[in-house]
């Protein structure tokens, strides 16, 4: 008893049972252990909060040898050794972050054969002392957790998870079992291609996560949408997003001004400060972290109650993995993503300015304009973004905003020809703001000095409030009739696409954005 191969000889389910303590398999997990208990490779998709890791935990118990890990994160697999160890397993993990003994007492308890599962960085276990040390005992399998790390492509790309396609080369037929809860057909296939493992057998669960409530709602007043959500979670986790390390911090300092306890969180924190925000933010007190995408991989609070987007992502997977962060414990939680067209046209300038190669752009491109028509459907949300990951939805999901206030819809055929006219007969240089107050026959600094009040455009749009306005300009932004000429997001026209607007050529069908009354219901449904 207490050896490492222990286990060896009983079944999966006998071991999920007696050392997780958990009756069935959810899931894909029963096909996962199968396969990889064959001796087979796998590769695993399964959302955030699916059950990932028993995938590879129990089959590294009932194989002979130690099971291996490679993780991206000190601070996942310091958990997931703490949670192991809990449960009478001996698990380890190396990283950089060791203390001096430490890493000795590992170093010992791995010569001595006594480690069950052993967690190691990509870069920490493909040096050459490491390797060394590892290939001379059995290894019962190797997961990759957050495979899409590998993938280029990915919005999470690691260079250092790429040297992992030499794994077949120092642990020959020991079964691969790559894990991930980034779904899309090219992150897929940049997987299996990056660890050479064609004949893994692909397995893939319904990314449905039937408790979040999902709404997007036009930008109006950031921070009244913002606490406007978080009252409705007063004693709860929230996460909130954000662009840019900048705004965390303004966010953050706002929320503690109005009496919240907001913490920011970006990649310009020190590993100190790191800690101590991850630390409070499992202590499991009511607290909102603002946060950029830095804050990711790893956290795993269980009872997060809402995620909020300032900013939209750049793609609907970084979206789903975000708000995946919220109501890991199956329990209803809300995600609410506040977006504009300023905010759309300045995405799709910086990507036509950034320097990556064309084939790149290309991708982030065509992901960008799919989280852009993902805010603006007017059908069943989460059908949209199932449909971004191959995934059909028979029905609508009933728990998305679009479902439960059926989105309004109406001709705005005139109206987008009016503000087009006002965007051209203003030289195709001023912003949303600048164009509204035109429309509606404002007078201020800007148009006077631009002598806008003489245009026969000035106030042919004053019958309208500034909300609707606002709302035409995103849309005709969204559908690429206008785009943004430089950082400072002056708006002109996309010829092809508004030019038969402007003719009459087209109709155009707009939604009638929600108002403060329908946002503030949509929170009281929960
Ligand atoms: P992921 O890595 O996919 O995000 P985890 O492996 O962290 O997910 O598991 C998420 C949660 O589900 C954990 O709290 C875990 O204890 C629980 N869980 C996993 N498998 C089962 C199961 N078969 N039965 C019940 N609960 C499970
Ligand atoms: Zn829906």
């Amino acid at each position: 008893a207490g050896g490492r191969d222990r286990f060896v000889g009983t079944s999966p389910k006998d071991v999920l049972h007696a050392v997780f303590g958990f009756q069935d398999f959810r899931s894909l997990q029963g096909q996962a252990v199968a396969c990889v208990m064959k001796g087979r490779d796998a590769l695993v998709l399964m959302p955030t909060g699916g059950g990932k890791s028993i995938c590879y935990q129990v089959p590294a118990l009932c194989r002979p040898g130690m099971g291996l890990v490679i993780s991206p994160l000190i601070a996942l697999m310091d958990d997931q050794v703490a949670g192991l160890r809990q449960v009478g397993i001996n698990a380890a993990a190396l990283h950089s972050e060791l203390e001096g003994d430490e890493a000795a007492k590992i170093r010992s308890d791995l010569a001595a054969g006594r480690v069950d599962l052993l967690y190691v960085s990509p870069e920490r276990l493909l040096s050459p002392g490491t390797l060394e040390r590892l290939t001379r005992q059995p290894v019962s399998i190797i997961a990759i957790d957050e495979a899409h790390c590998i993938s280029a492509w990915g919005h999470e790309f690691r260079p250092e998870y790429r040297a992992l396609a030499s794994l077949p080369k120092h642990f020959p037929n020991v079964p691969r079992i790559a894990l991930t809860a980034t779904a899309d057909e090219r992150t897929r296939e940049d997987i299996l291609t990056a660890l050479d493992m064609p004949d893994a057998e692909v397995l893939v669960s319904s990314f449905h996560r039937s408790n979040l409530n999902i709404a997007a709602l036009p930008k109006a007043s950031e921070m009244r949408q913002l606490t406007s959500v978080l009252e409705r979670h007063r004693d709860e986790a929230c996460i909130v997003y954000c662009g840019s390390r900048a705004r965390t911090e303004r966010i953050a300092a706002a929320l503690r001004d109005k009496g919240w306890t907001a913490l920011a969180f970006h990649a310009g924190l020190s590993p100190i400060e790191k800690r101590a925000a991850l630390l409070r933010f499992r202590s499991g007190e009511p607290i909102v972290i603002v946060a950029t995408v830095a804050f990711g991989m790893g956290i795993d609070r269980p009872d997060v109650r809402a995620v909020i987007h300032l900013d939209m992502p750049g793609s609907p997977e970084a979206y789903y993995q975000q708000i995946g962060r919220a109501g890991r414990d199956g329990l209803p939680s809300e995600t609410v993503l506040l977006y504009g067209g300023e905010d759309m046209a300045r995405a799709r300038y910086w990507l036509d300015q950034s320097s990556a190669p064309d084939s790149e752009k290309r991708i982030m491109r065509s992901r960008l304009e799919a989280m852009i028509a993902l805010t603006e459907t007017t059908g069943c949300r989460t059908r949209a973004l199932l449909h971004c990951f191959g995934e059909t939805l028979e029905g609508p999901c009933g728990h998305c905003d679009n479902c439960r206030y059926p989105v309004v819809t109406f001709d705005g055929t005139d109206a987008a020809r009016k503000f087009l006219s006002t965007v051209y007969r203003t030289g195709q240089k001023f912003g949303a703001l600048h164009i509204i107050a035109v429309l509606r026959g404002k007078t201020n600094e800007a148009v006077e000095r631009n002598h806008h009040e003489t245009l026969s455009v000035w106030g042919i749009g004053k019958d309208k409030s500034e909300q609707f306005w606002r709302g035409v300009g995103r849309q005709l932004i969204a559908r690429g009739a206008l785009r943004s000429e430089g950082q400072y997001s002056g708006l002109a026209l996309n010829q092809d696409v508004a030019r038969p607007i402007l003719r009459g050529e087209e109709t155009v069908s707009l939604r009638a954005d929600a108002t403060q009354e329908l946002e503030k219901a949509a929170g009281r449904a929960r």
